[in-house]
């Protein structure tokens, strides 16, 4: 038996045989596309071409370092074929006349000319079909990169094996026979962490060589709780592990009588206990849970896997369909927040790029270069607030300039939706997340001109603490509970409410028993939880004393450092 430590990042405990995934094996799939997306599909093609001649530079300067000049010549193969009108013009070709997507017109372009190799006689010029592969596997690790990977050939139940999963592989999971994954790299609150836990799918991270040390078939426990997983285990290990489950579904089965109840503490203060929605598919459940509203609706999910953005038809459709099932709670419905983990395969200029993507092109900075984009969700939104209470969101914000820019938007989107004769609520309540340390520090500023704000901690944290969410090797030293995050938090909270505003914090760290005492003790009036977690923290919320948790806060916000606030936490017993 192995046991191996990791980051757990999606609770609930899974017996079952391993499924690895190699981390060169690339599924490619043939995607029909429509006549008006082929030009787009085209562009994303000459994209990854771009993308792999920077790739050959960086390589070329690389060998040149450690090799010399004789072996850099190499590359320069590689870039005749890259230059080839096979890659060039024949690929596109195929994309336009076949109507498919830019993988599979490459690979198969590629086969067609393999086919032609395996005939030569000659060695030394059949051998030269590896280099054309070798530029041909760069060019489907670009195009890969921001799409999905396929998990239909998948036909017993197991847990998922891999070095990394990317968001929009994630969100396909639930269709699968994966009841589970683990992963060499991620953290806790990277956006493949929450979407597994919005998914209900355990998941364990950061486990360094995991991908290296199961073996395909081998039956793995997986621990989403302890962050642990378990190769071969012995017997004494599957009856202790079918055991803590059976516990689990118990201890379920008793939160549910909290259900409708309120989220009070001792000392009568009534929070607003929110949830937050990642995806349609999860609205049903989240809402039987009878929260105080969706205090996040991450609208992400509709720009993912696929060619070109969604609508306004489509996306009025999704937003009024959530707003009335709410209704009369609200929903505050958070405008995209694309970039950083979470990429687009729409073409979008700018972050499949990056070298630093979580501090580059995304949230509102995006949208503020795509107007068109941006515009389309406002009125999508605008449209659908008919339906029920909608609140609008920002991400990432970071400077009072955006506010006005996305005021401006918005009064002309009512504008034109009103000249086109479509009934728009008159003040329809605007906020931003506090997701990055400037508007934390400059709170004062902002809050005059928002009418709520919700503090993102996920990215909050990563950036006070200049902490990658998503790198393992930094995991450790990401902490909520770090003096410097509840200084933070503790002037939003009192900024807000001096000036009459609302504040929410809907990050995960209002899904950690441990942290939400301190949340609390600021005074915040909204919470908005992981659905999976949203009864546990309605306990925990109850059985705090507000007036005693204020006075906590004024403790542990001047330590130190964190171990100081863990052991003041203990001392309370919490
Ligand atoms: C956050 O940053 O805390 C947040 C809620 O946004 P996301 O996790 O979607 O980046
Ligand atoms: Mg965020």
């Amino acid at each position: 038996m192995i046991i191996i430590k990791g980051i757990a990042a999606s609770p609930g405990i899974i017996i079952a045989r391993a499924h690895v995934l190699e981390d060169e094996e690339i599924v490619v799939t043939r995607i029909e596309l429509p006549p008006d997306q082929l030009k787009n599909e085209v562009q994303r093609f000459k994209a990854a071409q771009r993308e792999t001649h920077r790739d050959l530079d960086a390589a070329e300067a690389k060998v040149l370092k450690l090799l010399g000049k004789e072996h850099a010549k190499l590359i320069d193969t590689h870039r005749l074929i890259l230059r080839d009108t096979l890659i060039t013009h024949d690929v596109p070709q195929r994309i336009l006349k076949e109507r498919v997507n830019a993988e599979f017109a490459l690979s198969e372009t590629l086969e067609v000319v393999n086919r032609q190799f395996e005939k030569l006689d000659d060695e030394f010029f059949r051998e030269r079909r590896h280099d054309l592969f070798d530029v041909g596997k760069r060019l489907l690790g670009h195009l890969l990169k921001h799409s999905r990977r396929s998990w239909s050939g998948i036909e017993q139940p197991c847990i998922l094996i891999a070095r990394n999963l990317l968001p929009s592989d994630t969100i396909n999971l639930k269709e699968s026979l994966i009841l589970g994954f683990a992963t060499d790299l991620g953290g806790k609150t990277s956006h493949t962490a929450i979407l597994a836990q919005s998914l209900e799918i355990p998941a364990v991270v950061g486990l360094s060589d995991i991908s290296r040390r199961v073996k395909q078939g081998d039956t793995v426990i997986l621990d989403g709780e302890q962050g642990l997983v378990i190769i071969h285990p012995t017997s004494e290990a599957m009856a202790k592990y079918q055991k803590i489950r059976q516990q689990a579904q118990e201890e379920e089965r008793a939160l549910g009588s909290l259900r409708g109840m309120p989220a009070v503490t001792q000392d009568d203060k009534r929070l607003r206990l929110q949830a937050n929605l990642d995806s349609p598919e999860e609205l049903k459940s989240l809402l039987a849970l009878q929260p105080d509203g969706i205090g996040l609706f991450r609208t992400e999910y509709l720009y993912m896997n696929r060619p070109a953005a969604p609508t306004e038809e489509e996306q009025t459709k999704a937003y009024a369909s959530v707003l009335k099932a709410a209704a009369p709670q609200p929903v505050v419905i958070r405008t995209a927040d694309i970039g950083g983990d979470r990429l687009t395969q729409m073409g979008i200029e700018g972050p499949q790029n990056e070298v630093n993507p979580f501090m580059g092109l995304r949230g509102v900075r995006l949208f503020l270069r795509h107007l068109d984009l941006f515009k389309t969700q406002l009125r999508a939104i605008l449209r659908a607030a008919a339906k029920g209470n909608a609140q609008i969101l920002i991400p990432m914000v970071s400077s009072v300039a955006e506010v006005h820019a996305v005021r401006r938007l918005i009064a002309q989107a009512s504008s034109e939706l009103q000249a086109e004769g479509v009934d728009v609520p008159k003040n329809i309540e605007l906020g931003i997340m506090v997701e990055i340390p400037s508007a934390a520090v400059l709170i004062d500023a902002f809050i005059a001109h928002v009418d709520f704000v919700s503090v993102g901690t996920n990215d909050l944290i990563q950036y006070t603490l200049a902490v990658d969410r998503v790198n393992e090797h930094v995991s450790h030293l990401y902490d909520p509970l770090h003096p410097a995050v509840l200084r933070l938090l503790q002037a939003v909270a009192q900024t807000a409410r001096k000036a009459g505003k609302w504040a929410s914090v809907c990050g995960e760290m209002t899904s950690d028993p441990h942290a939400v005492p301190l949340l609390v003790g600021m005074g915040f009036e909204s919470l908005s939880v992981s659905p999976r977690m949203f009864l546990r923290i309605k306990q925990t919320v109850r059985r705090l004393n507000q007036g005693a948790m204020a006075k906590l806060v004024a403790k542990a916000a001047a330590c130190a450092d964190s171990e100081d606030v863990r052991r003041l936490m203990r001392e309370q017993g919490l």
